[in-house]
């Protein structure tokens, strides 16, 4: 349903060409979710920026993007207007800078709704936001309240509503829950997964949470400097990762099997995505790095279920130009 293919976003800066996205495939079928992990900077909302075709002036976009059998990549503006919303949609990670603070509620779902469907009266639009209000867990009637008369967790519930009122297919959401408290983050990813089954969507899920993809996910894709180092089901990252760099992810992330002092950090920095090392980009912080590594970027192997960015598979079935598609 949504395939990325060879997909580089590159953005021009004054220090030269910041390559975040370099060459990512992968696909998401039908009702799957597809949580994407990876540190900070490692391109991950610039490739949901590209799903959404809502890129920065300075970037640049190259490889092809299929959503339900349309080419993404060749829209123009006016087509792209027309399907965010209704077919896919973003949900942001910043509810308090998204949300215009000086409209009600109710004309935020007013806006949405007749930007796509103009003979929708308003009555109609406001009705179909309080039915997803109620979905999402807010009293319709706070649809005359303006969004800063919200918490935290209830701006999210909002945004996520806004989101949602079209019944798009497809759902981006960019670490929906980091600026919001723990209790909070476990109810909005409940409400997630819920909305998720009951109106039946596909997602893209970004995070650096290896938690809440364990939720959500059923396959997850690791990003690593703009790559797309391993991508395979949850269960095969979580045990049985083929990556060195999903193996020291997990080891970073603090769990009940693992006890707090045997914690490690990853050594190192991730590399200057204007100036990215040659051959593998996390060798410098590699403990498995070999000579190959330092020369030449790693194809991508499929072993196990997993397809894997990496030389250590390298007599393990070839993928490069056979399967650009991502695993199943
Ligand atoms: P985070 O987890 O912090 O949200 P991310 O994985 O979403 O990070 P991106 O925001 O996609 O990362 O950024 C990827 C790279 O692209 C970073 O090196 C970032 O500095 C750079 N970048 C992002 N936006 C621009 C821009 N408009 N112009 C130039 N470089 C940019
Ligand atoms: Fe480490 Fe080499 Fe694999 Fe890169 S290609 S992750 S440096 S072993
Ligand atoms: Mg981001």
């Amino acid at each position: 349903m949504l395939e990325v293919k060879n997909l580089k976003v590159y953005y021009k800066s004054e220090e030269g060409i910041i390559k975040a996205v370099d060459d990512v495939s992968f696909n998401v079928k039908d009702g799957e979710t597809l949580g994407l992990v990876g540190e900070s900077g490692c391109g991950k909302s610039t490739l949901g920026q590209a799903i959404m075709k809502i890129l920065p002036l300075n970037a640049r976009l190259y490889g092809e993007i299929q959503l339900n059998g349309q080419n993404i990549t060749k829209m123009n503006e006016k087509q792209m207007r027309e399907i965010r919303g209704r077919d896919i949609t973003m949900i942001f990670q910043d509810p308090m800078t998204s949300l215009n603070p000086i409209m009600k509620v109710k004309d935020l779902f007013v806006e949405i709704v007749r930007a796509h469907f103009p003979d929708i009266s308003e009555q109609k639009a406001i009705e179909m936001g309080g039915s997803v209000l109620k979905d999402v867990g807010i009293d319709p009637s706070r649809m005359n309240q303006y969004t800063f008369q919200f918490s935290g967790g209830m701006r999210q519930r909002v945004m996520i509503a806004l989101g949602l009122v079209l019944k798009p297919s497809f759902v981006i959401s960019d670490e929906p829950t980091t600026s919001l408290d723990v209790i909070v983050q476990a109810q909005i990813i409940e409400l997630m997964s819920k909305l998720r089954d009951e109106y039946q969507m596909s997602m893209l899920l970004i995070t650096h949470d290896l938690g809440v993809v364990a939720q959500l996910a059923d396959k997850i894709g690791v990003m690593y400097a703009g790559h797309l180092v391993e991508i395979s089901s949850k269960e095969n990252i979580y045990y049985n990762p083929k990556h060195p760099y999903t193996k020291a992810l997990l080891d970073s992330i603090p769990n009940t099997d693992i006890k707090y002092k045997d914690l490690k950090y990853i050594p190192g920095s991730p590399p200057d995505l204007g100036k990215p090392p040659k051959g593998c980009r996390f060798a410098p912080r590699c403990e498995y790095a070999m000579d190959i590594c330092h020369e030449q970027e790693p194809k991508s192997f499929l072993i196990e279920g997993s397809e894997v960015k990496c030389w250590l598979y390298e007599n393990s079935q070839d993928l490069k130009h056979v399967n650009v598609g991502g695993t199943n």
